[in-house]
């Protein structure tokens, strides 16, 4: 954030250097246009065959000379401009590390599945956005062959969440209509809450009108069963229908926070109707690695510095342990206690029929045979008999 202020600051000082040299030049420029006009204004008028008096001669020499000396002063200050833009280019160099090779493996992405993998993931992120033209072209260039079926979803999704932000009900409506029964599956309450919305606008806007919104109430007797004290609530904010819902104890009912809340449960419960993670896998990718990396480049520069820099080797597992915080946070993570190091896919944690778990490699370095002891209970058994735990 400090390293953004800073260069904010160089860019700050462009601008107003500037804006200031503009409306320099433009105003000089229209004074010389002035006195020139004038100048020729008086050549006009003179005898036009006539000599060039000595006078107008001498104007016009002073007029050609203070144009020259206000275009080389231009010019200089043009130059002092240049000076200023480098030096943002400079200060963003000072403030952003771009040399991040200590941190990374180099291997992660040189099989040729782990780009397509890449670029499908980036597609996906702009379909989530809507944003279908990029999403094209880069299906199309980089031969990822999504067709419109799979881009469909996420098109539909993108319009119906704006539909919600405009306050449109409707396409939502028709959507959790279509999907029903797999909603239900789900206990959704997404049904229930987009009706509540529109009985809450219904009420709100036809103050005059009880018949059409009782004929939609109707409607609602479905959900007697599950959400009959919400229901209970709603029916009582009929009673304020003519003074008006806002003024009465029911007002909170148009909270626009309602709005929000459904664009939120919209996006849940449908991604997991969907089978897709509510954020874009992306956007969640990019954010932990802003937060990881400056640890990261840290605790490398460390290393360095104490010439330990061998000790980070196992590029699986991270030097130090770093915190995303909680809406980072989707699975536990098991390390084994045996060999200190996170589990992964070639070293699952196993569990022993005793109970207690440990790495498989672990396992394996305490099996003599086909027995093994328990580290921490002397329980004899098969090492075979060990079962792979997945969290
Ligand atoms: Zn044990």
């Amino acid at each position: 954030m400090e390293s953004c202020v800073a260069v904010d600051r160089e860019v700050e000082k462009v601008l107003s250097k500037f804006n200031g040299l503009q409306d320099h030049c433009v105003n000089t420029i229209d004074d010389f246009i002035f006195s020139i006009e004038n100048i020729r204004k008086e050549l006009a008028a003179g005898p036009s065959d006539g000599p060039v008096q000595s006078i107008q001669t001498s104007v016009l020499e002073q007029s050609i000379q203070r144009v020259l000396e206000a275009t080389w002063r231009m010019s200089q200050e043009h130059k002092d401009l240049h000076s200023t833009v480098s030096k943002v280019g400079r200060t963003i160099d000072r403030n952003f590390v771009s040399e991040f090779s200590a941190v990374f493996t180099e291997s992660a992405f040189e099989k040729e599945e782990c780009v397509e993998l890449l670029n499908q993931i980036i597609c996906e992120h702009f379909l989530r956005q809507g944003k279908l033209d990029i999403a094209e072209a880069l299906n199309e260039e980089a031969c990822l062959n999504v067709d419109s079926a799979e881009m469909e979803p996420f098109l539909e999704l993108h319009r119906i969440l704006e539909a919600l932000k405009r306050r449109n009900l409707q396409p939502a409506l028709s959507w959790v209509a279509a999907h029903k029964d797999r909603l239900d599956e789900q206990n959704s309450g997404l049904d229930f809450k987009l009706h509540r919305l529109q009985f809450t606008e219904m009420v709100a806007s036809n103050p005059h009108d009880p018949a059409r919104v009782l004929q939609y109430a109707k409607q609602l007797a479905r959900f007697a069963e599950k959400h009959s004290k919400e229901l209970q609530v709603l029916m009582g904010s009929l009673l304020y229908m003519r003074q008006g819902v806002h003024t009465s104890p029911y007002a909170f009912l148009l909270d626009p926070i309602y709005w929000d809340e459904i664009c939120d449960v919209f996006t849940r419960d449908a991604c997991a109707l969907m089978g897709m993670s509510v954020e874009s896998p992306l956007s969640v990718s990019i954010r932990a690695g802003c937060k990881a990396l400056p640890p990261l480049l840290n605790i490398r520069q460390v290393m360095q510095q104490r010439q330990v820099s061998g000790v980070w080797t196992n590029k699986d597992e991270l030097p130090v342990e770093i915190d995303l915080g909680n809406e980072h946070r989707y699975h536990s993570i098991f390390a084994c206690p045996i060999l200190r190091q996170q589990s992964s896919d070639v070293n699952p944690p196993v569990r022993l029929i005793c109970g207690h778990v440990i790495s498989r490699d672990a396992l394996h370095k305490l099996s003599t045979g086909n027995k093994v002891k328990c580290p921490y209970c002397p329980v004899e058994q098969n090492p075979d008999d060990a079962k792979i735990v997945v969290f």
